[in-house]
């Protein structure tokens, strides 16, 4: 059986790995826009902060895949999926042909049409290129500005406060909220940003950048003008579905699967943070965002894709630490 899988982060590998230990015959191919060997995408902000070396982020190396018997297309990305036809278009053209496919293409972060034409001047916090590139830069970095909400947030916010950055917070909400299983910590969490010396600010929008000297001039609705070394921003995180486009594959804001992590299409499963759950008690899809998450759907996608039938079960609470603060998270919605 042929299985192509879209996306080598922890849903994608760990569902090859779940085919090839129930099929050892099963032909699998991963195919990975990114140029790495899979890596673990939420200790980013420890190889900011030099807490760990870049090898310590890979989670399989490219050997290890090759050992198991799995291709692996890094640093191509899949175009178009052919449901009828039974194929993938990478962006190379070349064309691979499935009997089962899976898309783990994960999320990404966005922008609305306010900042999207200062792109340019916005710093991306998401790959392991963009930690890369922000490394480099960040010897020369004094100020930093932050705008946006959430946890991925959060988790720089305490990287360039681990670096000992000046920092200032701006959100759009009228205060900092996370969508937290214990919401007591919420009416807090102002303060505690601003005990560890982060400026915020609530209920604003950035609505320019441009670049001023060897600065940037970031422009607020209500507060005025900042200015600031490197600048952030993104308004939320979106599971990536581009490459489902024109396939009759149902989707809302992430691709929508059954308890199984089917599609609405034959022999199309998604896993991770691209794929939005049937929540039975909600009566309503939920997106399971987060590592661990993606981990167990890659291991029931992979076994179901080689002929098991096995439920995803929600877990609606995902467990973290920030600034050395236990938390527990309801991730998304
Ligand atoms: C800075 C940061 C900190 C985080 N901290 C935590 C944390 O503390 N705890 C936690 O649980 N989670 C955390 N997360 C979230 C966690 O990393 C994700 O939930 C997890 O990585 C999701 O795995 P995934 O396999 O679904 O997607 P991803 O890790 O996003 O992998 C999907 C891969 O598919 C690739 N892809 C996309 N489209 C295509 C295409 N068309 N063709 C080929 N490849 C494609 C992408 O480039 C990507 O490499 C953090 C994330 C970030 C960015």
């Amino acid at each position: 059986m042929n299985h192509v899988i879209i996306g080598a982060g922890i849903a994608g590998v760990t569902a090859a790995q779940a085919i090839k230990e129930t099929d050892n015959d099963a032909d699998i191919v991963i195919i990975g826009k990114e140029d790495f060997a899979p890596y673990r995408r939420y200790l980013l902000s420890e190889f900011l902060c030099d807490s760990i070396a870049k090898a310590d982020l890979t989670f399989a190396s490219v050997e290890s895949i090759k050992d198991m018997g799995i291709k692996f297309r890094r640093g191509q990305s899949a175009r178009l999926i052919n449901p009828t036809e039974k194929w993938v278009q990478l962006d190379n053209n070349d064309v691979l042909h499935y009997d089962r496919l899976l898309i783990a293409a994960g999320g990404q972060p966005n922008l609305g049409h306010v900042l999207r034409p200062f792109l340019k001047h916005i710093q991306r916090y998401y790959t392991l290129k963009d930690v890369m590139v922000l490394k480099k830069k960040m010897a020369g970095i004094r100020k930093c500005i932050v705008f946006g909400e959430g946890f991925s947030c959060l988790d720089l916010l305490a990287s360039l406060y681990n670096l000992g950055k000046d920092v200032t917070f701006i959100t759009k909400r009228e205060s900092v909220e996370l969508p937290l299983a214990e919401p007591g910590f919420n009416s807090g969490l102002r303060e505690f940003l601003e005990e560890k010396g982060i400026e915020v600010i609530t209920g604003d929008q950035v609505t320019a950048i441009s670049k001023f000297r060897s600065h940037f001039r970031v422009m607020t609705s209500k507060h005025g003008d900042l200015y600031g070394d490197i600048v952030f921003a993104w308004e939320q995180y979106k599971p990536y579905t581009a490459c489902i486009k024109d396939t009759g594959i149902e989707k809302k804001t992430g691709i929508l699967v059954n308890e199984r992590l089917e599609t609405s299409v034959k022999d199309i499963y998604a896993a991770g943070d691209c794929a939005q759950i049937f929540h039975p008690a909600l009566q309503d899809y939920w997106i399971n965002f987060g590592w661990p998450n993606a981990l167990e759907q890659g291991e029931i996608a992979g076994r179901n894709m080689a002929g098991g039938n096995e439920v995803y079960n929600i877990h609606e609470v995902l467990a973290f630490n920030i600034m050395g603060k236990e938390l527990k998270a309801r991730w998304w919605e």
